[in-house]
């Protein structure tokens, strides 16, 4: 008998295994909205201009491959607290006091947030919103955190269920983990206005509760990576003690680069330090260090305007494009004349689409129609490209009526 018969088969990851079922469907119509990744209008994977210009310096520059530092390049935690909270918030005094690393992209930055706070709070339970990004749940279980979750998303309005939102949240026990999507809230693309944040800030702080923003989409809501953070910059205004995990995958492109960063808003040098130093302790014996040539990208182009201001464009130009395909699809359903109400598809943000259709809709989307996405209705609508935008709206209007 093998050593390893006691491994049992595991599931397939339910986003992955769409990509999987897509792969094999021979139909040359067939549409992948599974992928929570950018595509451009020709349904490709795309690299920013800025990312490439980038590349060609460093590729000039003929950098050293050294091993980064436990906790990464202190330089690019610096621009990745810079773009959160902006130039004008991270000069002021009192920034000192966060503790940052370098993570495995936006996934390695919860799971560390995960893991310190089940070595060293005192009250480790996360409560994610429902629902959240399938792999949050693993994240914090896996860390030693307990799981639990709050009110979010309304089916009856595909909208924020605030009223919901706000009771949940009263009845949490003080020194509660609450994780917020800092924009671009994903599965359900819808936000808390900037005034439901307000409140849901001071809410916070009078119950005692502690916010871990995780930041994946920063400039898909409004194209602006200003404006995406408005929720992070005035929870720190607020002085919470905030936890921020952020990704550089989509924004920068940089999927496979593993671009991250997590962050703690602390009281003084001397706990960051403390801080940093427990993180740098756990992070040693998972992967030693993370990877560098992503970070140096990040560096170059937050570091020099012309870049950064291409790259700001380009942010644009990525989130208006999945705008674009939201109207359109939209109109194209009220066009073939459909009885449902589709207004959501435009109110929500991001690169997802909650679009409400039922488990038996999406098989009948993927078995009549070769369109794929997850069983919960999830479109990725940096999936929607203008060539497959009206064969999309036929799909959905067959399977709605
Ligand atoms: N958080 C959310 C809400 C996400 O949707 C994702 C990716 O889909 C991530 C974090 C992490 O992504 P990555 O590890 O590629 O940065």
């Amino acid at each position: 008998m093998s050593r390893w018969s006691k491994v049992p088969l595991g599931p397939e990851d339910a986003i992955l295994g769409v990509t999987v079922a897509y792969n094999h469907d021979p139909n040359p119509k067939k549409i992948n909205l599974g992928v929570g990744a950018y595509r451009d209008d020709e349904g490709k994977p795309f690299v920013l201009e800025s990312v490439r210009m980038a590349e060609r310096i460093l590729l000039e520059a003929e950098n050293a491959m050294e091993y980064l530092p436990v906790a990464g390049d202190k330089t690019f935690v610096k621009n990745a607290l810079k773009l959160a909270f902006g130039s004008e918030c991270s000069a002021a005094p009192g920034f000192e006091n966060f503790a940052g690393m370098q993570t495995l992209s936006g996934t390695g930055a919860c799971r560390m947030g995960g893991e310190l706070l089940a070595r060293f709070y005192d009250a480790p339970d996360v409560y994610l919103p429902t629902p959240s990004w399938a792999n949050h749940t693993p994240i914090f279980k896996d860390a030693g955190c307990t799981v639990k979750g709050y009110t979010y998303y309304d089916a009856s309005t595909c909208g924020l269920d605030f009223k919901g939102m706000v009771a949940d949240i009263e009845k949490m026990p003080p020194s509660s983990v609450v994780l917020l999507h800092a924009c671009a809230h994903n599965p359900t693309g819808v936000d808390p206005s900037k005034a439901q944040w307000d409140q849901l800030s001071a809410l916070m702080r009078e119950k005692h509760l502690v916010p871990f923003f995780d930041m994946a989409y920063q400039g898909f809501t409004s194209g602006d990576a200003d404006v995406d953070a408005y929720a992070p910059r005035k929870f720190l205004k607020d002085g919470h003690h905030m936890i921020l995990a952020q990704s550089f995958s989509k924004n920068f492109g940089l999927y496979g680069h593993r671009v991250g960063c997590l962050s703690f808003a602390c009281d003084s040098v001397a706990e960051a330090q403390a801080v940093e130093s427990q993180l740098k302790i756990l992070a040693r014996p998972m992967y030693s260090n993370p990877p560098i040539h992503g970070v140096r990208v990040v560096n170059e182009i937050l570091q020099e305007k012309t870049l950064e201001s291409k790259w700001r464009l380009e942010m644009q130009g990525m989130a208006e494009r999945i705008t674009g395909m939201r109207m359109k699809l939209r109109s194209g359903l009220e066009a073939r004349g459909s009885a449902k109400i589709w207004d959501h598809i435009t109110s929500q943000n991001g690169m997802f689409c909650y679009s409400g259709l039922t488990p038996e809709q999406v098989g009948r989307l993927s078995t009549e129609w070769s369109v794929y996405l997850t069983k919960n209705g999830r479109i990725s609508m940096a999936g929607v490209t203008s060539r497959s935008v009206e064969y999309l709206a036929d799909a959905i209007h067959a399977v709605t009526k």
